[in-house]
């Protein structure tokens, strides 16, 4: 028998229609033979009414009592997608979190998933019932309602496959598979059908929101292929695959991402000597922000310039927690710059071609972009421009890589 875990998200299952929708394709499903298990998120943007409610009542309210909050959008969902089924003729029962149970460490918010026992599900699985999971949540060992950070339900969804050794973890959308670049921006981009697991980490920490990051790690790390389908239109959509297909050529990129979530931050003038990036960058990581690329340039006179980015959001915090750190070190200045997307050409042909960075430079000159700050890895190449650019490089790079001809 295949077991199949199946996840939707909130547009997916916004209202009664869409949740009827959504259990005719599970009856598909089952009449295929598969044991299904299927993880929901909240109906709609219903998590984002409850953040701003909560906001409202108490803009600093406790992280564990918006954990109770927000565990509540999913439970909704579940039932209703059970009673969905049940009038179908199907049987079906729902489990929050802590019922199944899923367990995670105590960081309400963003916590991490610890263990998750099976053998509720899997009885279920076997008694011909489909298991109805509420997504990104968790408990912890003291019994505490968790949540595992905004877009979760992917997570969980990759989680319980790993959990249950599935077949395959099928995550419905709004889209019916990865593109080479946002369909929204570049009209001719195209579905990829398969795209490599590396590829794909690339691809959502690089901005492509498809899939919450997290998600692609943990299948990756327990081998459990994922497929992103429209919940929509049927179609084949992406397969994320662990191997790189050698049957065809490699192209050298096979997508362009852009991310304006991105904050700079550069330090002019910082006294050139050993410990200061440590001072600095250890101060960042102890308050937990996010640093991604970082430039260090020789200056002159024993001087050196320092350009790094943040999260945007996290930028003025960052800046704050800097200014006293600066004034020690005995640097000039401290600036911030919100106006910039990072651009980044993934694929993992890169390691097989050479010449990547060239057209990419090629083509952002081309149109006049001027390119802030670059950073490489193995398969991608990434580049900091104004933001008001981020789309007409976008698509530059999109037409310079003939990510257009399939
Ligand atoms: N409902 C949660 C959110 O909006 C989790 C999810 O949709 O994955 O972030
Ligand atoms: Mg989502």
């Amino acid at each position: 028998m295949t077991t199949v875990v199946c996840k939707f998200g909130g547009t997916s299952v916004a209202d009664v229609e869409r949740i009827n929708a959504v259990a005719e394709t599970l009856m598909k499903h089952r009449a295929d033979g598969e044991d299904v298990v299927v993880v929901v998120s909240a109906m709609g943007k219903s998590t984002d009414a409850l953040v701003e409610m909560a906001a409202e009542i108490n803009p600093k309210g406790s992280a564990r009592e918006s954990d109770v909050l927000l565990s509540t959008g999913e439970q909704i969902t579940i039932a209703l997608l059970s009673m969905a089924l049940e009038q179908r003729g199907q049987p079906a029962r729902s489990y929050t979190g802590a019922q199944i149970p899923i367990v995670t460490d105590s960081r309400h918010g963003s916590a991490r998933i610890k263990d998750i026992n099976p053998d509720k599900m899997r009885a279920d699985l076997d008694a011909g019932r489909v298991v109805v999971a509420a997504g990104f949540q968790g408990v912890d060992e003291q019994g505490n309602i968790t949540t595992l950070g905004r877009g979760g339900s992917d997570t969980t969804a990759v989680a319980l496959a790993a959990a249950l050794k599935a077949d395959e973890c099928r995550i419905y959308t709004d889209v019916d598979g990865v593109y080479t670049a946002d369909p929204r921006i570049v009209p001719d981009a195209r579905r990829l059908d398969r795209i490599t697991v590396e590829e794909m980490l690339e691809f959502a920490s690089l901005g492509a929101k498809v899939l919450m990051t997290r998600s692609v790690e943990f299948a990756g790390r327990y081998q459990i292929p994922i497929r992103v389908l429209s919940s929509f239109e049927p179609g084949p959509g992406t397969l994320i695959t662990f191997e790189e297909d050698d049957t065809v050529e490699q192209p050298s990129v096979s997508g362009i991402t852009h991310d304006l979530d991105d904050a700079k931050i550069t330090i002019r003038a910082v006294p050139d000597k050993t410990g200061i990036a440590h001072a600095i960058f250890g101060a960042v990581s102890d308050a937990d922000f996010n640093v991604d690329m970082i430039v260090q340039n020789i200056g002159d006179d024993g001087m050196t310039d320092l350009t790094f980015t943040v999260r945007r959001a996290e930028m003025e915090a960052t800046l704050a927690l800097l200014e006293p750190i600066i004034s020690e070190l005995g640097a000039a200045s401290i600036s911030g710059d919100e106006h910039i997307a990072k651009i980044s050409a993934v694929g993992v042909g890169m390691r097989s071609h050479t010449g990547i960075a060239a057209t990419m430079f090629e083509a952002l000159s081309a149109e006049n972009i001027n390119i802030q700050m670059i950073s490489t890895s193995e398969i991608k190449i990434s580049v900091v421009v104004e933001d008001k650019y981020a789309e007409l490089a976008v698509r530059a790079l999109h037409r310079a890589f003939r990510l257009d001809e399939a």
